[in-house]
Protein backbone atom coordinates (compact mmCIF):
# COMPACT_ATOMS: atom_id res chain seq x y z
CA UNK A 1 0.00 0.00 0.00
CA UNK A 2 1.17 3.76 -0.90
CA UNK A 3 1.52 6.66 0.77
CA UNK A 4 -0.88 8.36 -1.20
CA UNK A 5 -3.87 5.98 0.71
CA UNK A 6 -3.64 8.63 2.60
CA UNK A 7 -4.78 11.55 0.48
CA UNK A 8 -6.99 8.92 -1.67
CA UNK A 9 -9.11 8.03 1.60
CA UNK A 10 -9.76 12.07 3.31
CA UNK A 11 -10.25 12.60 -1.00
CA UNK A 12 -12.89 9.99 -1.72
CA UNK A 13 -16.55 9.41 -0.39
CA UNK A 14 -15.27 7.24 2.34
CA UNK A 15 -18.52 5.63 4.24
CA UNK A 16 -18.31 6.56 7.58
CA UNK A 17 -16.60 9.79 6.88
CA UNK A 18 -18.08 12.92 9.07
CA UNK A 19 -15.92 15.76 7.69
CA UNK A 20 -14.16 17.54 4.73
CA UNK A 21 -13.10 20.65 6.06
CA UNK A 22 -9.93 19.64 7.85
CA UNK A 23 -6.56 21.18 7.27
CA UNK A 24 -3.62 18.31 7.19
CA UNK A 25 -0.37 18.85 6.09
CA UNK A 26 3.50 17.45 7.09
CA UNK A 27 5.29 18.76 8.75
CA UNK A 28 8.96 18.33 7.20
CA UNK A 29 12.62 18.83 7.87
CA UNK A 30 14.47 17.98 4.16
CA UNK A 31 18.44 18.04 5.04
CA UNK A 32 19.10 20.85 2.99
CA UNK A 33 21.39 19.01 0.57
CA UNK A 34 18.11 17.43 -1.31
CA UNK A 35 16.11 20.35 -0.72
CA UNK A 36 15.96 21.92 -4.06
CA UNK A 37 14.57 18.65 -5.49
CA UNK A 38 11.24 19.45 -4.01
CA UNK A 39 11.53 23.32 -2.96
CA UNK A 40 11.74 26.34 -4.64
CA UNK A 41 14.83 28.19 -3.35
CA UNK A 42 14.44 30.13 -0.26
CA UNK A 43 11.56 28.28 0.89
CA UNK A 44 10.72 27.15 3.89
CA UNK A 45 12.62 27.78 7.35
CA UNK A 46 16.65 27.62 6.28
CA UNK A 47 17.71 26.07 10.23
CA UNK A 48 21.42 24.65 8.89
CA UNK A 49 21.30 20.95 8.39
CA UNK A 50 17.98 20.85 7.17
CA UNK A 51 14.79 22.96 5.68
CA UNK A 52 11.81 22.99 7.84
CA UNK A 53 8.30 23.26 5.38
CA UNK A 54 4.55 22.54 5.89
CA UNK A 55 3.30 20.52 3.22
CA UNK A 56 -0.34 19.95 2.45
CA UNK A 57 -1.36 16.53 2.28
CA UNK A 58 -3.42 17.42 -1.17
CA UNK A 59 -0.21 18.77 -2.32
CA UNK A 60 1.53 16.51 -5.44
CA UNK A 61 4.38 17.76 -3.66
CA UNK A 62 3.43 15.14 -0.70
CA UNK A 63 3.55 12.21 -3.44
CA UNK A 64 6.91 13.71 -4.88
CA UNK A 65 8.49 13.39 -1.35
CA UNK A 66 7.63 9.81 -0.96
CA UNK A 67 9.31 9.29 -4.19
CA UNK A 68 12.61 11.18 -3.14
CA UNK A 69 12.66 9.47 -0.13
CA UNK A 70 12.49 5.70 -1.88
CA UNK A 71 15.15 7.17 -4.74
CA UNK A 72 17.69 8.75 -2.35
CA UNK A 73 17.75 5.37 -0.33
CA UNK A 74 18.30 3.66 -3.37
CA UNK A 75 20.65 5.62 -5.32
CA UNK A 76 22.90 6.77 -1.63
CA UNK A 77 21.70 5.32 0.82
CA UNK A 78 20.85 8.61 2.22
CA UNK A 79 17.77 9.92 4.18
CA UNK A 80 15.74 12.73 2.76
CA UNK A 81 14.32 14.35 5.17
CA UNK A 82 15.27 13.82 9.26
CA UNK A 83 11.37 14.06 10.60
CA UNK A 84 7.76 14.19 9.05
CA UNK A 85 4.92 14.16 11.06
CA UNK A 86 1.48 14.89 10.29
CA UNK A 87 -0.21 17.45 11.49
CA UNK A 88 -4.55 18.08 11.47
CA UNK A 89 -6.56 21.25 12.51
CA UNK A 90 -9.93 21.40 12.68
CA UNK A 91 -12.86 23.93 12.37
CA UNK A 92 -15.10 24.09 15.81
CA UNK A 93 -17.72 22.76 13.76
CA UNK A 94 -15.60 19.78 12.92
CA UNK A 95 -15.05 18.98 16.31
CA UNK A 96 -18.46 19.70 17.95
CA UNK A 97 -19.96 17.12 15.02
CA UNK A 98 -17.81 14.10 15.35
CA UNK A 99 -19.19 11.15 17.56
CA UNK A 100 -16.62 10.36 19.21
CA UNK A 101 -12.96 11.76 19.57
CA UNK A 102 -9.73 10.33 19.40
CA UNK A 103 -8.11 11.22 22.88
CA UNK A 104 -4.33 12.34 22.93
CA UNK A 105 -2.71 12.30 25.83
CA UNK A 106 0.57 14.75 24.85
CA UNK A 107 2.86 14.73 27.83
CA UNK A 108 4.84 11.96 28.01
CA UNK A 109 7.17 11.45 31.31
CA UNK A 110 9.85 8.95 32.42
CA UNK A 111 10.86 6.89 35.17
CA UNK A 112 8.08 4.53 33.73
CA UNK A 113 6.01 2.61 36.50
CA UNK A 114 7.95 -0.55 35.65
CA UNK A 115 11.40 1.56 36.52
CA UNK A 116 9.79 2.32 39.99
CA UNK A 117 8.24 -1.01 41.30
CA UNK A 118 5.07 -1.74 39.58
CA UNK A 119 4.62 -5.12 39.09
CA UNK A 120 3.56 -6.50 35.61
CA UNK A 121 2.77 -10.27 34.22
CA UNK A 122 5.34 -10.47 31.12
CA UNK A 123 4.24 -14.12 30.63
CA UNK A 124 0.30 -13.45 28.90
CA UNK A 125 2.33 -10.63 27.00
CA UNK A 126 2.38 -11.59 22.83
CA UNK A 127 5.31 -13.39 22.30
CA UNK A 128 6.41 -11.68 18.92
CA UNK A 129 5.03 -8.19 19.91
CA UNK A 130 5.12 -7.69 23.19
CA UNK A 131 1.85 -6.04 23.51
CA UNK A 132 -0.79 -6.72 26.50
CA UNK A 133 1.00 -7.93 29.21
CA UNK A 134 -0.74 -7.63 32.54
CA UNK A 135 -0.07 -5.09 35.39
CA UNK A 136 -0.29 -6.96 38.75
CA UNK A 137 0.13 -4.71 41.18
CA UNK A 138 -1.15 -1.02 41.79
CA UNK A 139 1.05 1.99 39.38
CA UNK A 140 3.92 2.67 41.29
CA UNK A 141 5.50 6.05 40.07
CA UNK A 142 8.71 8.63 41.14
CA UNK A 143 7.43 11.04 43.18
CA UNK A 144 8.05 14.73 42.09
CA UNK A 145 8.33 13.45 38.38
CA UNK A 146 4.15 13.31 36.92
CA UNK A 147 4.09 16.14 35.13
CA UNK A 148 1.90 19.16 36.26
CA UNK A 149 -1.00 18.25 33.87
CA UNK A 150 -4.52 16.67 34.09
CA UNK A 151 -3.39 13.82 32.29
CA UNK A 152 0.07 12.53 31.39
CA UNK A 153 1.78 9.08 30.08
CA UNK A 154 4.89 7.39 31.09
CA UNK A 155 7.21 6.54 28.11
CA UNK A 156 5.94 2.51 28.89
CA UNK A 157 1.79 3.69 28.56
CA UNK A 158 1.17 4.04 31.77
CA UNK A 159 -1.64 6.92 32.25
CA UNK A 160 -1.91 9.11 35.38
CA UNK A 161 -4.66 11.94 36.22
CA UNK A 162 -4.81 14.40 38.14
CA UNK A 163 -7.83 14.46 41.18
CA UNK A 164 -9.14 17.40 39.69
CA UNK A 165 -9.70 15.06 36.41
CA UNK A 166 -10.94 12.07 39.04
CA UNK A 167 -13.52 14.91 40.60
CA UNK A 168 -14.87 16.18 37.09
CA UNK A 169 -15.25 12.02 36.14
CA UNK A 170 -17.45 11.24 39.34
CA UNK A 171 -19.38 15.07 39.20
CA UNK A 172 -20.19 14.80 35.44
CA UNK A 173 -21.24 10.84 35.47
CA UNK A 174 -18.74 9.78 32.94
CA UNK A 175 -18.59 6.56 31.68
CA UNK A 176 -16.23 3.83 30.94
CA UNK A 177 -13.42 5.29 32.67
CA UNK A 178 -11.61 3.14 35.66
CA UNK A 179 -9.36 5.12 38.22
CA UNK A 180 -6.86 3.42 40.79
CA UNK A 181 -5.46 4.87 43.48
CA UNK A 182 -1.24 5.35 42.99
CA UNK A 183 1.88 5.85 45.17
CA UNK A 184 1.08 9.56 44.43
CA UNK A 185 -0.85 11.49 46.46
CA UNK A 186 -4.15 13.16 44.30
CA UNK A 187 -2.81 11.26 41.40
CA UNK A 188 -4.85 8.37 39.79
CA UNK A 189 -4.01 5.45 37.17
CA UNK A 190 -6.65 5.84 34.14
CA UNK A 191 -7.51 2.50 32.47
CA UNK A 192 -10.29 2.28 30.02
CA UNK A 193 -12.92 -0.75 30.38
CA UNK A 194 -13.92 -1.40 27.46
CA UNK A 195 -12.37 -2.17 23.63
CA UNK A 196 -13.08 -1.21 20.52
CA UNK A 197 -11.80 -2.45 16.84
CA UNK A 198 -9.77 -0.26 14.79
CA UNK A 199 -11.07 -1.04 10.92
CA UNK A 200 -7.93 -1.92 8.53
CA UNK A 201 -8.25 1.63 7.23
CA UNK A 202 -6.35 3.01 9.83
CA UNK A 203 -2.84 3.89 8.13
CA UNK A 204 -0.09 3.33 10.46
CA UNK A 205 3.99 2.91 9.08
CA UNK A 206 7.16 4.23 10.05
CA UNK A 207 6.36 7.78 9.03
CA UNK A 208 4.35 9.42 6.18
CA UNK A 209 6.66 8.34 3.35
CA UNK A 210 7.33 4.55 4.66
CA UNK A 211 4.60 2.55 5.64
CA UNK A 212 6.94 -0.30 6.38
CA UNK A 213 5.58 -2.95 8.69
CA UNK A 214 9.54 -4.26 10.14
CA UNK A 215 12.85 -2.67 9.93
CA UNK A 216 16.58 -3.65 11.49
CA UNK A 217 14.79 -6.60 13.03
CA UNK A 218 12.12 -5.15 14.49
CA UNK A 219 8.33 -6.16 13.97
CA UNK A 220 5.17 -3.64 13.47
CA UNK A 221 2.88 -5.47 12.29
CA UNK A 222 2.09 -8.15 14.54
CA UNK A 223 1.08 -11.41 12.48
CA UNK A 224 -1.32 -12.42 15.43
CA UNK A 225 -3.04 -8.96 14.98
CA UNK A 226 -3.07 -7.28 18.26
CA UNK A 227 -0.41 -4.59 16.84
CA UNK A 228 -0.65 -2.75 13.49
CA UNK A 229 2.13 -0.72 13.15
CA UNK A 230 4.60 1.35 14.30
CA UNK A 231 2.70 5.26 14.10
CA UNK A 232 -0.44 6.08 14.03
CA UNK A 233 -0.63 8.26 10.19
CA UNK A 234 -3.87 8.50 9.75
CA UNK A 235 -6.91 9.64 11.79
CA UNK A 236 -8.38 6.15 13.35
CA UNK A 237 -10.71 4.26 11.33
CA UNK A 238 -13.42 1.81 14.10
CA UNK A 239 -16.03 -0.25 13.38
CA UNK A 240 -19.50 0.84 14.73
CA UNK A 241 -20.48 -0.76 17.92
CA UNK A 242 -23.06 -0.38 20.42
CA UNK A 243 -20.44 0.65 23.12
CA UNK A 244 -19.33 4.25 21.57
CA UNK A 245 -23.33 4.65 22.15
CA UNK A 246 -22.64 3.62 25.73
CA UNK A 247 -18.98 5.16 26.97
CA UNK A 248 -17.54 7.96 27.42
CA UNK A 249 -14.00 6.74 27.21
CA UNK A 250 -12.76 3.79 24.96
CA UNK A 251 -9.82 2.04 24.04
CA UNK A 252 -8.65 0.66 20.73
CA UNK A 253 -7.90 -3.50 21.04
CA UNK A 254 -4.92 -3.31 18.92
CA UNK A 255 -2.27 -1.33 19.37
CA UNK A 256 0.72 0.58 17.62
CA UNK A 257 4.13 1.08 18.64
CA UNK A 258 6.84 -1.44 19.65
CA UNK A 259 8.57 -3.41 21.95
CA UNK A 260 11.87 -1.65 22.72
CA UNK A 261 13.67 -1.20 26.39
CA UNK A 262 10.77 0.24 28.14
CA UNK A 263 8.92 1.10 25.24
CA UNK A 264 5.76 -0.97 25.08
CA UNK A 265 2.89 -1.27 22.01
CA UNK A 266 0.08 0.77 23.25
CA UNK A 267 -3.34 1.48 22.65
CA UNK A 268 -5.07 4.60 21.64
CA UNK A 269 -7.99 6.31 23.13
CA UNK A 270 -11.33 7.42 22.43
CA UNK A 271 -13.62 9.68 24.11
CA UNK A 272 -17.35 10.59 23.23
CA UNK A 273 -18.30 14.44 22.27
CA UNK A 274 -19.35 15.19 26.46
CA UNK A 275 -16.58 13.81 27.35
CA UNK A 276 -14.88 16.38 25.27
CA UNK A 277 -17.21 19.26 26.11
CA UNK A 278 -16.77 18.68 29.67
CA UNK A 279 -12.87 18.24 29.48
CA UNK A 280 -12.91 22.05 27.40
CA UNK A 281 -15.52 23.49 29.93
CA UNK A 282 -13.53 22.71 32.77
CA UNK A 283 -10.07 23.58 31.33
CA UNK A 284 -8.67 20.08 31.81
CA UNK A 285 -4.76 20.36 30.34
CA UNK A 286 -2.51 17.78 28.25
CA UNK A 287 -5.72 16.76 25.72
CA UNK A 288 -5.62 17.21 22.08
CA UNK A 289 -8.44 15.93 20.37
CA UNK A 290 -8.92 14.52 16.98
CA UNK A 291 -11.97 13.20 14.83
CA UNK A 292 -12.31 9.09 14.79
CA UNK A 293 -14.32 7.70 11.54
CA UNK A 294 -16.42 4.94 12.74
CA UNK A 295 -17.17 2.72 9.97
CA UNK A 296 -20.96 1.86 9.98
CA UNK A 297 -22.36 -1.52 7.80
CA UNK A 298 -24.43 -1.58 5.71
CA UNK A 299 -27.99 -2.36 6.03
CA UNK A 300 -29.25 -5.65 4.18
ZN1 LIG B 1 1.62 -9.62 18.94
Amino acid sequence: MSTCVIRRLYNSEFKGRLHNEMDEKVELRIYKKYAHLLLQPNEGNDLGLYVAVDIPTNDPRFDKARLLTEEIRKKYNDFFFLYAEIKRKYSKKELEAATLLHLKIKTVFEPTGEEYGTLYDETVACEICGANRKQVSPLTLKKGTIPKKDIARTIGGEVVVSEKFANVVKQRNLNGLQLNPINVDKYYQLTANTEIELSPNTIVGINPFDLSTSSEGEIYKCPKGDTIGLNLLSEPYVLDSQSIGENDFLVSKQNIGVKRGLLRPEPIYFCSQSFREVIEEEKLSGFEFEITNIEYRLPY
